[in-house]
């Protein structure tokens, strides 16, 4: 096993049926690279850069997470490089950030809202982003979107601090794909809207099942809950890659489900077209898919989908299906 490992490290992800799928990398800091390519990533479909924010005493400065950002690009050499702007709160605080004890911190103040509201900081974030953008394919990814207006908001502030920047003489690359992370169910329902607005999205099924399930994903007591094959994830996965479709838009998704595998066979089913993960995950998921045929997959999702009613039902069924 290990020795197919190996020689899939320099293959594409293709299925069985020659159907390509891009496996990219969950990533924390631009050290997290060296994982990434001696696992074969195709790309980094999430840099999560809270952790710049996190190891560091204060705010770091914009030359600062330039330098992060510009790293990691190059070191994907012109490859996508997803980066999510600062999903602070929930359960990751900033020292330097005093904000208010809240009952339901996973619901309140965080990610987004947070940014839309400080926006010097996320200024700040932009502009280093905006200037790294020449040094590889970067695309830049708002985490926490419940609403349009939010995307609206945060979009018009980079397109504000990327016109100043050009006036000042900086170069930007032209070719920045804006999207948004699907983890608010909200959003997952209406992704027709948004897909007619963003460039993607990348489903966050941590949150958006512990949202959608209303179960804490940190909570053992009501674990049982936490069920990423239950029909009704499912539903709002499809939703949204068929909304993305239906604009020409691509779908992806970075949370823990991307590189799960038993997900894998219902959402290459399903038509997802990116998968992030952990790069440990990568060469196992690339060696199960090319096992896998895309229509046998269409059919299993479609009955996970249409005459499932449980979780339980939804894992016998993806047994049988990829059953040697
Ligand atoms: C998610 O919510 O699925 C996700 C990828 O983001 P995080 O785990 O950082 O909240
Ligand atoms: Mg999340």
């Amino acid at each position: 096993q290990k020795a197919e490992w190996e020689k899939l490290k320099n293959a594409q992800t293709v299925t069985a049926d020659g159907k390509h799928f891009e496996l990219a990398a969950n990533i924390g800091t631009p050290k997290d690279l060296e994982g990434v390519i001696s696992n074969g990533g195709e790309a980094v479909g999430l840099y999560r850069t809270e952790f710049l924010y996190m190891d560091s005493p204060d705010f770091p400065t914009e030359d600062e997470q330039y330098k992060a950002y510009s790293a990691v690009l190059e070191g994907m050499e012109g490859k996508p490089v997803v980066v999510r702007t600062m999903d602070i709160g929930g359960d990751k605080e900033l020292p330097y950030l005093k904000l208010p004890h809240e009952m339901n911190p996973f619901l309140g103040y965080r990610a987004i809202r947070v940014c839309l509201d400080r926006d010097d900081m996320f200024r700040t974030q932009l502009r280093a982003l905006l200037r790294a953008s020449v040094h590889g394919q970067l695309r830049i990814m708002f985490p926490m979107i419940a609403t349009l207006q939010e995307f609206r908001a945060a979009k018009a502030l980079l397109d504000e601090e990327k016109a100043k920047l050009e006036k000042e003489g900086t170069k930007v690359s032209d070719n920045i794909q804006v999207g948004i992370m699907i983890e608010i169910p909200a959003a997952a329902v209406i992704a027709d809207k948004f897909a007619k607005e963003v460039d993607f999205f990348s489903v966050g099924t941590n949150d958006l099942i512990q949202y959608t399930m209303a179960a804490d994903r940190m909570n053992e007591k009501v674990s049982y809950l936490y069920q990423p094959y239950n029909p009704s994830i499912l539903r709002l996965i499809k939703n949204v890659i068929e909304s993305a479709h239906a604009e020409g838009k691509w779908a992806g998704m970075c949370g823990e489900m991307a590189g799960d595998q038993i997900a894998v066979p219902l959402l290459v089913g399903l038509g997802l077209d990116e998968f992030s993960m952990s790069a440990t995950s990568i060469l196992k998921t690339r060696s199960l898919m090319k096992r896998l045929d895309t229509a046998k997959m269409s059919e299993l999702a479609q009955k996970a989908i249409n005459e499932c009613d449980t979780a339980d039902e939804v894992v016998a069924l993806v047994n049988e299906y990829t059953a040697e």
